[in-house]
């Protein structure tokens, strides 16, 4: 018996116990082509030497110091190579462990930042349904995924909720793109009238939507509506790319594809490749100096925030995407991928939706895609897929539906930005003998 606290005490998870590029190799030898990244993290494969190089390195000199004694060399590096190609208005970094503590620093600094300029009564906020923005209680009260949330309820912050930019179920037949994202402009208006435009803090949104809908794209124009709004009411925008971001969907951060500057911005997963635990919030200017010129304190932080070896790991990774130009790949390699899979899937009748940017992209599965009718969540469908693409050598990441319309089961695809066309090939052909095998 493992001693071990797994995610399903019920199930049985081979060992991992090597990687090869896109794939993992378990203890029996099986290699499995890691089409999803994990969930979305390893962007660079799983055995880049570069990487590896750095962290020994790294180790070798210093492997941590704590941030309240004092800074190190490869924070300081990381914070100058993510600031000189984030979004106008970014000028620094909060360093942390992961997705969920970036939000939960956003959040925060978001808070303090208004309380700095004698603001208190901005405290809420306001983020969508059927979104994630991490498992910790102040993430998961943010995120509006009713599944995730559920059973934790009593123990979440009140949070307002208004509808995702989910252009497949929520635009109406007879509504252009443009007119959907202005009807659900006008829906986070009302919201912020409703609760006072003089009380809310800050609107936090994915700008392609991860785990709970399956790579979903905002309509056009949609976040510049949304900028505006903020800007308008001295909201707060806060953009989750904790899974979008870090080239992802074929730029560097998601929202340079939106066209707008965020507040605040989280990100995590593709920023250390797996290779180390890494996370972070950049912060604009606006914030940073209110909180400098004020207290000169954020009253927050974890003993890991900062680790040096993380940013050592992170830093190499980022080095390692620009200088082999990886972000055209992505570009190249996504269309490549969408491609074959409106080949493959575009006419398979539990297909309703393939969409997504870059190497992020989405399958929704329907049981009827004539109405769009989800397949019944206790089918269990999800399940049933991640492990038959086990056994046939493809780690994919899908996620249940709800009966209730507002998503299909669907499967996210994030790998590697290393990736030859030939593991697309391979990708797609195993995909389809699981579908087979499953619908
Ligand atoms: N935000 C988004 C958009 C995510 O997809 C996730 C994780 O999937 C998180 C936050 C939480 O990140 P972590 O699991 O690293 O805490």
């Amino acid at each position: 018996m493992s001693h071990v606290f797994h995610r399903h005490l019920k199930q049985h998870y081979p060992t991992a116990v090597g990687g090869e590029g896109p794939y993992l190799i378990d203890a029996e030898g099986r290699r499995y082509l890691d089409a999803s990244g994990g969930a979305a993290v390893s962007c660079l494969g799983h055995s880049d030497a570069e990487v590896i190089g750095a962290i020994q390195q790294q180790v070798e000199r210093l492997a941590y110091a704590h941030t309240s004694f004092f800074t190190n060399e490869p924070m300081e590096a990381l914070a100058d190579f993510l600031v000189e190609r984030a979004p106008q208005g970014l000028s620094s970094v909060y360093f942390v462990s992961g997705g969920s503590e970036a939000i939960e620093a956003a959040l925060k600094m978001a808070r303090q930042y208004f309380i700095e300029r004698g603001d208190p009564q901005r405290r809420h906020l306001i983020a969508r349904r059927q979104s994630y923005h991490g498992n910790t209680l102040g993430a998961l009260a943010t995120g509006g995924n009713a599944w995730r949330r559920r059973q934790f309820e009593p123990l979440l912050v009140e949070v307002s909720h208004v509808s995702p930019c989910y252009a497949y179920r929520g635009q109406a037949e007879d509504e252009t793109p443009e007119a959907y994202g202005e009807r659900l402009a006008a829906e986070l208006e009302g919201e912020i009238q409703r609760l006072g435009p003089e009380t809310v803090m800050a609107f936090v949104a994915e700008p392609v939507v991860g785990a709970t809908l399956g790579a979903v794209p905002a309509v056009p124009g949609y976040f510049k509506r949304v900028r505006e709004i903020c800007d308008r009411h001295g909201i707060l925008l806060i953009l989750d790319e904790v899974m979008c971001g870090m080239g992802r969907t074929g730029s560097l951060f998601a929202a340079e594809q939106e066209g707008v500057s965020p507040d605040l911005v989280t990100i995590a997963k593709g920023l250390g490749a797996g290779y180390q635990p890494i996370g972070a919030t950049l912060v604009s200017e606006g914030i940073r100096a209110a909180i400098a010129e004020g207290s000169g304190f954020f009253q927050h932080g974890h003993t890991y925030i900062g680790h040096a070896t993380a940013c050592a790991a992170a830093l190499a990774v980022q080095r390692a995407i620009e200088s082999r130009d990886l972000l055209p790949r992505v570009q190249r390699l996504g269309e490549g991928l969408q491609r074959r899979l409106e080949e493959r899937f575009g006419e398979h009748p539990h297909v309703g939706d393939i969409r997504g940017r870059g190497l992020f992209r989405g399958i929704e599965l329907v049981a009827d895609r004539n109405d769009k009718t989800p397949f019944d969540p206790a089918r269990k469908l999800h399940a049933a897929i991640k492990r038959t693409a086990m056994d046939h050598g493809l780690m994919c990441y899908p996620m249940g539906g709800t009966l209730d319309g507002q998503r299909g089961d669907h499967i996210l695809l994030a790998p590697p930005f290393i990736l030859e066309e030939s593991h697309l090939d391979e990708l797609v052909d195993k995909l389809d003998a699981t579908l087979r095998a499953v619908l």
